[in-house]
């Protein structure tokens, strides 16, 4: 993908300087998943909240440690479609993203990967449900003696009409669902503080 600006590849639409900043935190949050093995291959996906009732989304086939924001592509959240002509296809699982921003306001980016302990928690298919760990406070629990339970959906065989099904599986005091045997999509305001509920979710599979 070259290094044009996106004023030069998106003639119409164009990221605030604020959504331009935090795409380049969006890439950096890919590049740490990857890092982590968290998002092997062409695995993991990536989107940031724009204006006017887009997203920013990760595009499909690529390497998830070597985006630039330029390769991110304006989608309707809406429709589901890009607005400009693109290059790239957007993420096969943008479905579950669309799905989230329509949810809820709370959603100003979404994380998508596939960490190993999450993974392999999730594989059964029940909802993950935590209690006694300190860690939950940083996923909404007031003290660690609540509880606090992760909804685990089936991992559908085609994404075709999942935007409209994801929602009701969604909990707005909870910001992660995750696929079973698939991995975690994970919301928040930046992407950092995406990539922290992920990381937490992570360590509480790992330590349960
Ligand atoms: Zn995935």
């Amino acid at each position: 993908m070259g290094e044009q600006p996106l004023s030069r590849r998106s003639p119409f639409v164009k990221p605030s300087p604020l959504q331009a900043r935090l795409l380049l935190e969006l890439v950096d949050v890919a590049s740490r998943c990857y890092q982590r093995g968290w998002a092997h291959g062409t695995a993991g996906n990536f989107s940031l909240r724009g204006s006017d009732g887009l997203i920013w989304q990760s595009p499909t086939g690529l390497c998830k440690g070597e985006l630039s924001p330029h390769a991110f592509i304006p989608v309707c959240i809406e429709t589901g479609r890009a607005v400009s002509a693109e290059p790239m296809r957007p993420s096969g699982e943008m479905a579950v993203h669309l799905g989230i921003y329509r949810f809820t306001k709370a959603a100003g980016c979404v994380v998508h990967a596939h960490s190993p302990k999450v993974v392999a928690r999730s594989v059964a298919g029940e909802p993950m449900v935590f209690r006694g760990h300190e860690m939950q406070k940083h996923l909404g629990c007031e003290h660690h003696l609540e509880e606090l339970r992760i909804p685990v959906i089936s991992n559908p065989k085609s994404m075709v009409g999942f935007d409209c099904e994801v929602s009701c599986h969604l909990d707005e005091k909870v910001p992660l669902v995750v696929l079973a045997g698939h991995g975690a999509y994970v919301w928040g305001k930046t992407p950092l503080a995406a990539l922290s509920f992920l990381e937490a979710l992570e360590f509480l599979c790992a330590t349960t």
